[in-house]
């Protein structure tokens, strides 16, 4: 069996209602090297910001920001592992998972939090991409556990929500000499820890990979249609 590389963010588009199989095997055979996959470098700007905000805090005061403290009463924070050594074999369906998790904090009881960022809307379990978003952060679980982040007490997902409201935008104190400053609030969502939802999926994605031509789309989406027409106008 040949071995199958996938990032827990990838694995998770399995879980999603909208899952379309041609596209993930599409995906796992071109290894992620789709044309037109062009993604706003923005939003990891902001991230990062996010996460060096944060870890500012715990390097000063030696205690997680106020809007953290939903999840518990933390001591310090992890430097996220970078996913070429956070990764994992499932030996049984020969699938090499990796990921980076956005935040790794330590407990004042000494378990672990893994939690990402997205700068998003909070639209809680209405955000579409939400099944993608737990298998993520349970994988990173899984991960974690073999990474010594053990115990693992809980996951959470921080939506970042930009503040744009009129009585924001007219604020003085949002405006300064070089620009403009735009607040955000964090809304987190606490996700169940659960790494046994991992196994169907790795058995889906080997199931899939081994199939000699990419199996049908969802018929309620155009663009095969286009490509297909694409296609034929350039022969
Ligand atoms: S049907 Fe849509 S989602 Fe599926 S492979 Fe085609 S373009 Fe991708």
């Amino acid at each position: 069996m040949k071995q199958i590389r996938i990032s827990a963010k990838n694995l998770g588009e399995v879980s999603l209602t909208q899952f379309c199989p041609r596209c993930f095997w599409i995906k796992l055979h071109l290894a992620n090297r789709l044309p037109f996959q062009i993604f706003p470098g923005i939003f990891s700007s902001i991230d990062s910001y996010n996460k060096n905000l944060v870890h500012s805090w715990f390097d000063k005061y030696k205690c997680e920001p106020t809007w953290l403290s939903v999840l518990g009463n933390f001591k310090d924070y992890v430097n996220p592992p970078h996913y070429s050594k956070f990764n994992i074999i499932n030996h049984e369906y020969n699938i090499l998972l990796t990921g980076s998790p956005d935040g790794v904090f330590i407990k004042t009881d000494n378990s672990y939090v893994i939690v990402d960022y997205k700068t998003a809307k909070y639209t809680g379990t209405q955000d579409n991409l939400f099944p993608m978003y737990v298998t993520q952060l349970n994988v990173y679980a899984l991960i974690g556990k073999q990474f010594g982040f053990n115990p693992i007490s809980g996951l959470a997902l921080i939506y970042m929500e930009p503040i744009t409201d009129k009585d924001s935008a007219s604020n003085d104190e949002n405006q300064n000499e070089d620009g403009f400053s735009m607040n955000f609030s964090a809304n987190i969502h606490k996700v169940v820890l659960n790494t046994d939802i991992i196994s169907p999926l790795l058995y889906k994605t080997r199931e899939l990979y081994e199939l000699d031509k990419p199996p049908e789309g969802l018929s309620e989406c155009k663009d095969c249609i286009n490509l297909d027409g694409l296609l034929t106008l350039m022969k």
